[in-house]
């Protein structure tokens, strides 16, 4: 065959299938239209996935009667005018491409009213073929119906997708501009049905809830930075909202991203916005992010893409970097379990917490107690034998440990959370109260004893203290100045551990006398407070069932001899409400 230059309809054609590969990108043309001609209100609709009918109406400047045909010729902008303004674009449009695309191969009707012009003009083309034009009364504005989408091109028809995602597509589009436009109220309705409209009002908030339903969005913290321009460094400004880590997606299809109010796909971007969820949620998941970015004009090459749908930045590394570091930060700042408990308070739920106050603490505990973190001071022996006492709480399952602090287990009646410090102290001094009461000895013979030293201050508590610590089963002599060596001891209490303990025990037996009317209770929750395992903690899955299972008998398995909360409890019902099947 010999080489000719193709006739301009085969052109119009071959670049329309560039520019306008499916309906949804169609309907993104005419929406960017509709956004560069300043529109403040924009309706889609659309009629079988965009494939019979696609309309967007727009209040925007509309275009001049005189000027109506030359719209739809290839090449024809009113956008630009030299290649200089290529680097310097403030318009979304800049090839004159996508009406003279569209028209191509569809039928496709204009009806529009420059807001300087006194009529308005209608024309319609076919296979971009010019049809019939005339003037029409009309407000101010801009309708573009694009009617059988592809029908002279019947590869292409043949090629789309189901009408369902077609439909899906065409949201995606309009959602997308939506939250990237807040000022601009938008309405989408397909196949007669309305499925999404935002306010125009100008909140990013309420579009992103809109788009993605307010359960969603409650998850989501909003993201904001701006960094100044410097030397070699280009001012970026980032907004938008981005999900705590406990809300993911299987896909990447929830992170919206725009530079400049262009909707972009771009790899390394998205990469950036993963990137920040590191260590956060598990490989395979992915986050909801819709983030507005903003550069300088001269920052992007936006003219990179048959449909502009990916940019070039003159400092890559920039943009993402500063992407990951304004997200990682937010998300790093975000504490999710306040957050959350705000949403319960807002939502008006309220934790059944078992506030349990012992009418007489037994015990006062200080908050100087929380400071002592020796962490392998308690243990638990590994038995999970229950002692023969009634039953105060369910059979519970031993679910696992969270923060080394709380225990989870779950029960007939749902949920619940165990602290285990302050359940074991509670095990401990019951155990110790009901062998004091049994006339048992509560402490035994030591065979290794080592010696103590104490320092002065705590030599003097000891002297304060002997009568009690006698009463617990200690049994001391002195060895040499400041310096003890145990006899017995009781038995909770570890002998190896001593010098860290027995100081410990002093401090708090000193604290006997702040409102406390029986002394050897007091001095056995001082044993129980000292012995029982700390927060910080890792306990085995033999160890977390022993616990749950002596706490099950516990006469008040509520809280600690000092008034500490040891369990709540979540019922069935309460975490139906919070997720919302109540
Ligand atoms: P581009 O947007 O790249 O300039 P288009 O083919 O999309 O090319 O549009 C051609 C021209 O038609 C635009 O430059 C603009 O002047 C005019 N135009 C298109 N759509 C609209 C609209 N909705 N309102 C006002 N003018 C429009
Ligand atoms: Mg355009």
């Amino acid at each position: 065959m010999a080489i000719i230059v193709l006739p301009e309809e085969v052109v119009a054609r071959i670049a329309a299938g560039e520019a306008v590969e499916r309906p949804a990108s169609a309907v993104k043309e005419l929406i960017e239209n509709a956004i560069d001609a300043g529109a403040s209100s924009l309706r889609v609709e659309s009629v079988a996935g965009g494939k019979q009918l696609i309309r967007v109406s727009d209040n925007g400047a509309g275009i001049p009667a005189l000027e109506i045909e030359l719209a739809f010729k290839r090449h024809a902008t009113s956008k630009l005018r030299a290649t200089e303004d290529l680097q310097d674009l403030s318009t979304l449009g800049f090839r004159g491409e996508a009406l003279a695309s569209i028209a191509a191969v569809s039928q496709t009707t204009i009806i529009t009213r420059h807001r300087d012009d006194p009529m308005g003009i209608s024309l319609r083309l076919n296979g971009g073929q010019i049809d019939h034009q005339r003037p029409i009364g009309a407000p101010a504005g801009t309708v573009v119906a694009v009617e059988n989408l592809f029908f002279n091109t019947p590869a292409r028809l043949k090629f789309l997708k189901a009408d369902r995602t077609e439909k899906r597509n065409i949201h995606g589009v309009v959602t997308r501009y939506a939250m990237a436009y807040p000022h601009i109220a938008f309405t989408l309705k397909q196949d007669e049905r309305e499925q999404f409209r935002s306010s125009g009002r100008g909140d990013l908030a309420d579009v992103v809830a809109a788009v993605f339903g307010r359960a969603q969005f409650k998850r989501m913290i909003p993201i904001e930075s701006s960094s100044p321009a410097r030397i070699g460094q280009a001012a970026i400004a980032l907004r938008g909202y981005a999900s705590l880590p406990d809300l993911t997606r299987s896909d990447r299809s929830r992170i919206v991203l725009f530079v400049n109010g262009r909707a972009i796909q771009d790899n390394a971007l998205s990469h950036a916005v993963t990137g920040a969820y590191e260590g956060m949620i598990k490989s395979g998941a992915f986050p909801f992010a819709v983030l507005l970015i903003s550069t300088p004009t001269d920052f992007v090459d936006v003219n990179v893409h048959p449909t502009k749908a990916q940019v070039r930045f003159r400092e890559p590394g920039q943009v993402f970097s500063t992407v990951q570091r304004s997200l990682r930060q937010a998300l790093l700042e975000a504490d999710p379990d306040e957050y959350t408990a705000d949403q319960w308070r807002a939502d008006g739920f309220t934790n059944e917490t078992i506030n349990y106050r012992p009418p007489a603490p037994a015990f006062a505990g200080t908050a100087e107690e929380d400071s002592f973190h020796d962490a392998d001071l308690g243990y638990i022996p590994e038995t999970a034998d229950a002692p023969a006492k009634p039953r105060t709480l369910p059979i519970l399952r031993v679910v696992g440990q969270i923060g080394a602090m709380y225990i989870v287990a779950e029960g007939p009646a749902g949920l619940y959370l165990i602290d285990q410090n302050a359940a074991h102290e509670r095990i401990l001094y019951e155990q110790i109260c009901e062998e004091q009461r049994a006339g048992s000895p509560l402490a035994e013979t030591v065979n290794d004893s080592q010696t103590v030293l104490l320092s002065p201050e705590h030599d003097m508590l000891l002297g304060e203290c002997a009568e009690v610590l006698s009463q617990l089963g200690f049994e001391i002599e002195t060895f040499g100045p400041h310096t003890y060596v145990f006899r017995a001891l009781p038995r909770i209490i570890a002998s190896s551990r001593l010098a860290d303990s027995f100081p410990r025990i002093l401090e708090h037996l000193s604290r006997k006398d702040k409102g406390i009317h029986n002394r050897i209770e007091a001095a056995m929750a001082a044993l129980a407070a000292v012995a029982a395992v700390k927060s910080g903690q890792i306990l085995s899955l033999e160890e977390m069932r022993t616990l749950v299972a002596q706490l099950e008998r516990c006469a008040s398995p509520f809280a600690s001899p000092s008034g500490n909360t040891a369990l709540i409890r979540l019922t069935r019902e309460q975490l139906a409400l919070e997720f919302r099947r109540g």
